[in-house]
This record gives C-alpha cells, sequence and structure tokens, in this order.
C-alpha cells in the first residue's frame, strides 16, 4: 500500500541545525526525541542525529519512548525526562536508560547499575526537588556512583523578557556549586538561542530549535532550517458548479465554475481543523486555499487552471513558501502541537 500522505525528514537541515545549536551553547546536545521525534518520526531522526558528533545522547518523555529507542541500539545514552513508577524503574535501569532522580527516596530505590541525572525545580514547578533540597539528594547519589548529571528545565526562555530565566539559571548554580562536578544541563531551544554559550554547561535540550524553528521574537536570521516538508497525494478531481457548496456544513460555495482537488490529509492525521477558512496548500506550483471544512481524512482544493491530476502532490508545509508556523497560526496553535499531530497514517521518509 502506499501512503497518501509522506513527512519527508531533512538530515541535512536536521544537521545543520545541530551543528548549529552546539556552536551557540557551546555544549554538546541531548536531543529531546519526546514525541515521536516532535512528529518527525523517532527512529528516522533518532538514525541521523546518532551520526552527528555534537550529539550527546537523546531525551524522551515516557518509558515506552526509552525503550523504543534503546532497541533501536544506538550507542547514545537515553535520559527519561518523567518519573518512571517503581515496578519500571528497574526494567529501565537495564536497558542502560538514564533515570530522573527527584528525592532522597528515589535515590535509595535505584539499583546499583543505574545512573541517574538530578532533577531541580527551579522555577517551573513541574517535576523536580526544590533547589534547597537537591543538593542532599545529589550527594547520596553520588556516594552510590550513580550521579551521572543535574538539570532543570526553564519556564520562559523562549520569551523575551529573560528576568524569570535568569533567576532558574542562579538557583541551579547555587546546586552545582554544591555537588561533585557532574554533567549539567538547563536550557532548551530558547535558552540557548536567548543566552548562547552563557549557561556555561556541558549539555543543552534544544527541542524544537533542532527540528527547525526559533522562539517567534527570535526566529529572523536565526539559521535553523525547518526539517519536515509535509505533502500529501491528490486522489480525486472534479468540478464544483456555481451554487454548490463543498464540505461539511457548506462553509464554502463555489460562485464560478470550480476545479476542485481532493487531497488525502485530514485532521487525523495532524493538520488543524482549526485552520478551516484560512489554510492554503502548495499545489500545481501555486499557493491554494483550501475549501471548507477540513475533514478527518481529506482537505479539498481550489486547483482552477492548474491542470492538477490524480496523484500530484500537495506541498501542505515545508521549506517553500508555507511554513508549519502559518499552519499553526491558522489552527490557533503552535508549531509544538502541529508537529507532534502528525498523525502515524503519514509514511516518514528520511531524505538528504
Ligand atoms: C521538551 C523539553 C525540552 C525541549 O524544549 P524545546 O522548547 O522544544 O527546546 C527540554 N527539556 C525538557 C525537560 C523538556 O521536557
Amino acid at each position: 500500500m502506499q501512503a497518501r500522505a509522506q513527512a519527508l525528514i531533512s538530515e541535512s537541515a536536521l544537521s545543520s541545525n545541530l551543528s548549529l545549536l552546539a556552536r551557540r551553547s557551546g555544549a554538546r546536545l541531548l536531543l529531546p526525541v519526546k514525541a515521536n521525534a516532535y512528529g518527525h518520526g523517532l527512529a528516522e531522526v533518532a538514525r541521523a542525529a546518532a551520526r552527528h558528533p555534537d550529539l550527546w545522547g537523546f531525551a524522551v518523555a515516557v518509558p515506552q519512548e526509552a525503550a523504543a529507542l534503546a532497541a533501536l541500539d544506538l550507542g547514545r545514552p537515553v535520559l527519561l525526562l518523567t518519573p518512571p513508577t517503581p515496578q519500571e524503574v528497574g526494567p529501565l535501569a537495564d536497558l542502560g536508560v538514564r533515570l530522573p532522580v527527584a528525592s532522597l527516596a528515589e535515590a535509595g530505590a535505584l539499583p546499583a547499575h543505574a545512573r541517574a541525572h538530578l532533577k531541580v525545580d527551579t522555577g517551573m514547578n513541574r517535576l523536580g526537588a526544590r533547589p534547597e533540597d537537591a543538593v542532599p539528594i545529589g550527594l547520596r547519589l553520588a556516594e552510590r556512583g550513580l550521579l551521572e548529571g543535574v538539570y532543570t528545565h526553564f519556564a520562559s526562555a523562549d520569551e523575551p523578557d529573560l528576568t524569570f530565566a535568569r533567576q532558574q539559571l542562579a538557583r541551579f548554580r547555587e546546586v552545582l556549586a554544591a555537588l561533585p562536578p557532574v554533567l549539567a544541563h538547563a536550557a532548551n531551544g530558547g535558552g540557548i538561542l536567548s543566552f548562547g554559550a552563557l549557561t556555561g554547561l556541558g549539555l543543552a535540550r534544544p527541542g524544537l530549535a533542532s527540528y527547525g524553528f526559533a522562539p517567534a521574537h527570535l526566529r529572523a536570521g536565526s539559521g535553523l532550517r525547518p526539517v519536515m516538508t509535509l505533502r500529501a497525494r491528490v486522489t480525486h478531481v472534479h468540478t464544483a458548479y456555481p451554487g454548490e457548496s463543498v464540505s461539511y456544513g457548506g462553509l464554502w460555495r463555489a460562485t464560478s465554475e470550480t476545479a476542485v482537488a481532493t487531497v488525502g490529509l485530514g485532521y487525523a492525521d495532524g493538520y488543524p481543523r482549526g485552520a478551516t477558512g484560512q489554510a492554503e496548500v502548495l499545489v500545481g506550483g501555486e499557493r491554494r486555499p483550501v475549501l471548507g471544512r477540513i475533514c478527518m481524512d481529506q482537505l479539498m482544493v481550489d486547483v482552477t487552471g492548474l491542470g492538477v491530476r490524480v496523484g500530484d502532490w500537495a506541498e501542505v508545509w515545508g521549506r517553500g513558501e508555507i511554513s508549519v508556523s502559518d499552519v499553526a497560526a491558522w489552527g490557533g496553535t503552535v508549531e509544538y502541537e502541529v508537529l507532534t499531530g502528525v498523525g502515524p497514517r503519514v509514511e516518514r521518509r528520511l531524505e538528504d
């Protein structure tokens, strides 16, 4: 069977982004590949990134992702970013997965072959030990020979005002100063692009930036290249006559004879339904409006005058005229949500 939609994953764009982010941060990279590598395909991205000299390892959100990565056997460390259940600790440690630790009880419960990254909550208030509690936990882990890293996470490093991020960094540095030297990491993509090498830490965790997107206020001239191009096949072409409507609810109505191409991509594949009424795609070399409601599996496009045929590709976003950022804006959301929403029916293809 042929997939109706493809996500083309550019290894050269990924590689160029990783080089840029490593240079800017002065750090090696712990690449977040959670949520199917931000929708780009876990295996495709991990294989390509593992070839990159600036890559230290991978960060994932849940144990299933850690296990899937371990099975790829890429010879790079994997860090789990959220707390495992007590039952998951042993199996994850056996796979070599680095575990987050945020309490003395967790530090005590780790098996002797585990490797831990102490998680410090410097202000995100999501996960981790408070700074005043973190040092004894880190010392306990170090005593047991299990402490590989210490990390924290910025709550607003992708916004123009860095006051809070600076406070978080200062709190983090106090914890680091009281612990033996180990790997330390704090910056996400926004942190790298805002602070450069100022964080002075050995590792950084750029997610969205690795996939090509800087925070909006830093986008101009960031040098980052979008990694994914999403395209889908035209599956049917027909004519809508004046007065006829297209799609659910009859939101769009033809005022003249209109050539309509039906494209095999819908909101179940991650195209935001909220983009109805604003969305455009590239087809036959032109930017053309999507007509009426975006459906679960399909969307319809005005291709009048283009000679589009069944089997032609419609480019939905990519490096060309229409970006993920445009689609996110039409859908009233952010690049993170659009990219991670790209569904399992979309074939991922790693290309140069
Ligand atoms: C997702 C995540 C990141 C990456 O964040 P970006 O904003 O995509 O750069 C880094 N660290 C942690 C803990 C995360 O959960």
